[in-house]
C-alpha cells in the first residue's frame, strides 16, 4: 500500500447514489457543504465520474449535459457548479476525476517504467490512484465531500466504490463517513410508499462492502416514523439516520430542509466534531425572498439544446439570481433557433421582456439565432448573448448595420469574404505568461481559450454601470474570437467595445448605444453567479428586461 494515511485533520464524506439517476446527488452534496460551512467548517468537494472520457469537455451536452468551466481551466462535471453555487469553495481541475483520467494517469506511470515490471491491476493500481486523488487534499479542509456519479450497479463506478471501502479502513470510522441517495417512491393508486427499491440499493452497497451510515431518502412527501424505522431495520441505518430528502420548489431550499431533518447535527456527531449552532440566516433570507417575489419577467432563451435544460444548469441559475437580484421570478422560455429558422421571429418570442442567446458550438440553428438578435435589437427588447451569442450578435450588426452581407465567422463559414469572428492563431497567454500558438488541427480541446481571463471595462458602458471595479475575470471556452480588422468599420456604425484584454488584443464585450440594453460577452459570466451574489451582467439584464415596455 503506497498511500499515506490520512493526517489527523481533514475527514471525508463519501456520496454515493442507488436506484436510478437524477435524485439530486449533486445538490444533496453541495446542501451538505452549505450546512458544514454555516458552522464554521472548511469544506471541499471531489466529484468522481465512472464514464472513460478523460473529462466531459468532448461529450455532448445531449449525454452529459452542461460542460462547467473553473477558473483554472479544467472542463467539469455540472455538479462542481452546484458546488460553488451553495458555498464559497473555489473548485478546479483537482475537484473532477473521471475513470478515464485514473487510468490515463495510471498508464502513463505504466509506459515509464514506474510500476517496475509488476502487472498493473484494477486493485491496487486503479483504486490507489483513486485514493490519492482523493487524499490530495488531506489536511487542507475540516471536511471533503467526495461524490461518486453514477448509481450502484453500474460495471464502471466498481473501482471507485472499492476505492473508498478501503479508505474507510485506512482513515477509521471518524474520518469517513458514507451517506447514500436514494428513491423512495409514493404509489397513488397503492397510496403507500415502497420502501423496496432502497433495500435493494443499500443491498448492493453492503454486498461491495459499504454499510451506509446515512440514507437521504428522496421522496414526494414527509416520511412518517414508521416508515424511517421500517428503513432503518432493513438496511441497518439508525432511524434518526434515515433523511427525508423531500421534493422543493426551490433547489436553494434544499440547507434548510436537510437542517430540519437533522441531517448536520447527525454527520457531525457521527465524525465526532464539536461546532457551535449553525448561522443559517442568509439561506433564510434567500428562501424568503424567492418565495415572495415581487414582479415576475419573462425570458427568451434560445438555444440548440432546449429539450434539455441540463445543458443549460448554470445559465438557468445564473438567470434565477438575477431574479433574486431584482426581487422578480424569472420565467424562461426556451425557444428552438432551429424553429426560429422556419417561422416568424415575433411569434416565437412574443411577450418576451429580455431575449438571451447562450453559447454553443457547431452550425446548427444560427441562423435561427441571428434572427432572434435581429428582432431584440430592431425591437429594442434588453438582449444578452453569451460566447457564441455575443459572436452572432456581432455577425449580425456588421451583416444588418455596417451592410457586410458575407459577415460570418470562420466557424461557420471557412471561406467567408467579411470573417468578422475567426480563429486566432497566436495569443498571448497571461496565465502561462507565453503566446500561444494553435491551428484548427490541433488537438481538440487544446485549441480552446479556457478558464479566466481578465477583462478591463470602458467607463460609461452598460458593463461599467454593471461590475464594481475596472477589472473584471470571467471565465471561457471558446475557439474563435472577434476579428479586429473590422473594429473600426464596426465601431463607426455604433458598435461599443466596453471591454477587452489588458493589452486591448481580444474583444471581451460589446454592446450598443442605441439601444435601452444590447450586451454581448465573449466570457460566460453564468459560471460565477451565485443565489447570494448574482452575477453583475445577470443583475442588470433582468433589472432591464424588468423596464422594458415601461417607458
Ligand atoms: N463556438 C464558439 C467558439 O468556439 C463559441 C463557443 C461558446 O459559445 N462556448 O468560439
Amino acid at each position: 500500500m503506497t498511500v499515506q494515511k490520512a493526517s489527523k485533520r481533514t475527514k471525508f464524506i463519501f456520496i454515493t447514489g442507488g436506484v436510478l439517476s437524477s435524485l439530486g446527488k449533486g445538490l444533496a452534496a453541495a446542501s451538505i457543504g452549505a450546512l458544514l460551512e454555516s458552522r464554521g467548517l472548511t469544506i471541499t468537494f471531489q466529484k468522481l465520474d465512472p464514464y472513460i472520457n478523460v473529462d466531459p469537455g468532448t461529450m455532448n451536452p445531449f449525454q452529459h449535459g452542461e460542460v462547467y468551466v473553473t477558473d483554472d481551466g479544467a472542463e467539469t462535471d455540472l455538479d462542481l457548479g452546484h458546488y460553488e453555487r451553495y458555498t464559497s469553495v473555489a473548485t478546479g481541475q483537482r475537484n473532477n476525476y473521471t475513470s478515464g483520467r485514473i487510468y490515463y494517469s495510471v498508464i502513463t506511470k505504466e509506459r515509464q517504467g514506474e510500476y517496475l515490471g509488476g502487472t498493473v491491476q484494477v486493485i491496487p493500481h486503479i483504486t490507489d490512484e483513486i485514493k490519492r486523488a482523493i487524499h490530495q487534499f488531506d489536511g487542507e479542509v475540516d471536511i471533503a465531500i467526495i461524490e461518486i456519479g453514477g448509481t450502484i450497479g453500474d460495471i464502471e463506478s466498481l473501482p471507485f466504490l472499492e476505492a473508498i471501502r478501503q479508505f474507510r479502513s485506512d482513515v477509521g470510522r471518524d474520518h469517513s463517513l458514507f451517506i447514500h441517495v436514494t428513491w423512495v417512491p409514493y404509489i397513488k393508486t397503492a397510496g403507500e410508499f415502497k420502501t423496496k427499491p432502497t433495500q435493494h440499493s443499500v443491498k448492493e452497497l453492503r454486498a461491495i462492502g459499504i454499510q451506509p451510515d446515512i440514507l437521504l431518502c428522496r421522496t414526494e412527501r414527509p416520511l412518517a416514523r414508521e416508515l424511517k424505522e421500517k428503513i432503518s431495520l432493513f438496511c441497518n441505518v439508525s432511524t434518526d439516520a434515515v433523511i427525508t430528502a423531500q421534493d422543493v420548489h426551490s433547489i436553494y431550499e434544499v440547507p434548510l430542509c436537510f437542517h430540519k431533518e437533522g441531517l448536520d447535527d447527525k454527520l457531525l456527531e457521527l465524525l465526532n466534531i464539536w461546532t457551535g449552532t449553525p448561522h443559517l440566516e442568509a439561506w433564510q433570507e434567500l428562501v424568503r425572498q424567492i418565495q415572495h417575489p415581487k414582479a415576475k419577467v419573462l425570458i427568451a432563451v434560445i438555444g440548440k439544446y432546449v429539450d434539455l435544460k441540463e445543458s443549460y444548469k448554470s445559465l438557468h441559475e445564473a438567470l434565477v439570481h438575477g431574479g433574486i437580484g431584482n426581487s422578480a421570478t424569472v420565467e424562461l422560455r426556451y425557444v428552438s433557433a432551429e424553429d426560429l429558422e422556419a417561422k416568424d421571429a415575433a411569434e416565437l418570442l412574443d411577450g418576451c421582456q429580455g431575449i438571451l442567446v447562450p453559447g454553443g458550438f457547431g452550425k446548427r440553428g444560427v441562423e435561427g439565432k441571428i434572427k432572434a438578435i435581429t428582432f431584440a435589437r430592431q425591437r429594442k427588447i434588453p438582449f444578452f448573448g453569451i460566447c457564441l451569442g455575443m459572436q452572432l450578435a456581432v455577425i449580425e450588426f456588421a451583416r444588418n448595420v455596417v451592410g457586410l452581407s458575407d459577415a460570418n465567422s470562420t466557424e461557420f463559414d471557412q471561406a467567408t469574404s467579411q470573417p468578422v469572428i475567426y480563429f486566432i492563431k497566436e495569443w498571448y497567454d497571461y496565465r502561462t505568461d507565453k503566446i500561444q500558438i494553435r491551428d484548427e488541427n490541433s488537438n481538440m480541446g487544446g485549441t480552446l481559450r479556457l478558464g479566466a481571463y481578465p477583462c478591463v471595462l470602458q467607463p460609461e458602458t452598460l458593463a461599467a454601470q454593471a461590475y464594481v471595479g475596472k477589472e473584471i475575470f470571467e471565465r471561457h471556452r471558446h475557439r474563435y474570437e472577434f476579428n479586429n480588422a473590422f473594429l473600426h468599420e464596426l465601431v463607426a456604425k455604433g458598435l461599443v467595445v466596453s471591454g477587452t484584454s489588458p493589452d486591448k488584443s481580444l474583444v471581451e464585450i460589446v454592446e450598443l448605444n442605441d439601444h435601452p440594453w444590447f450586451l454581448g460577452c465573449q466570457f460566460h459570466p453564468e459560471f460565477k453567479s451565485k443565489p447570494m451574489a448574482p452575477h453583475p451582467l445577470f443583475r442588470a439584464f433582468i433589472e432591464a428586461a424588468l423596464n422594458y415596455g415601461k417607458s
